[in-house]
């Protein structure tokens, strides 16, 4: 009850412009996001500075919270939906939630968010989030390659049923 804030964010956090110097509370994600954020130097940078100055915490999630998350994205139907790092993003809100905080997950990922819901994990969009760039985003089908256009108003692909996954394409400074 109450246990101190953990802030958990994701990759795509990262390229929207979340700062982790404005969050209140302590701030997590997992050693994948070095690598898959590429491509976008401003973000690295960001993200380095707040590893260096220890404002960011980056853990591997137990293997006990791993096969948590796992079982209930089984159970959820997002398995498909989601990849190995989002799932260790859920992981690690599992764990630090057995170490007693209270974990919130920054995500705009819709898997993320109904495993994150079935398991009582907080979520906040990063759009919500006081984020300086306007994304623009592809939405696909993790399962079919489908694509659906961004306003595209369900979060289930109409040809397969899995869940649909976001990703930033390019984002411009507002
Ligand atoms: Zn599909």
């Amino acid at each position: 009850m109450g246990g101190q804030r953990a802030i958990i964010v994701d990759t795509t956090a990262f390229i929207a412009g979340f700062n982790v110097y404005s969050a209140h509370g302590e701030v997590y994600s997992v050693p994948e996001v070095e690598k898959e954020l590429t491509g976008d130097s401003i973000s690295k940078l960001r993200l380095k500075m707040a590893i260096e100055d220890g404002r960011l915490k980056l853990r591997e999630p137990s293997a006990q919270a791993l096969s948590k998350a796992r079982e209930t994205a089984l159970e959820m139907g997002d398995f498909l939906s989601l990849s190995e790092v989002d799932m260790k993003i859920i992981a690690l809100a599992v764990q630090l939630k057995s170490e007693g905080y209270t974990p919130e997950i920054i995500t705009d990922d819709f898997a993320i968010q109904n495993v994150a819901k079935r398991l009582n994990v907080k979520y906040a969009s990063v759009i919500t989030h006081g984020i300086k760039y306007q994304l623009r985003w592809v939405l696909y089908c993790p399962a079919c390659h489908r694509k659906y256009p961004p306003d595209y108003k369900s979060e289930i692909c109409e040809s397969c049923g899995t869940r649909l996954k976001r990703k930033p394409m390019s984002k411009d400074p507002m």
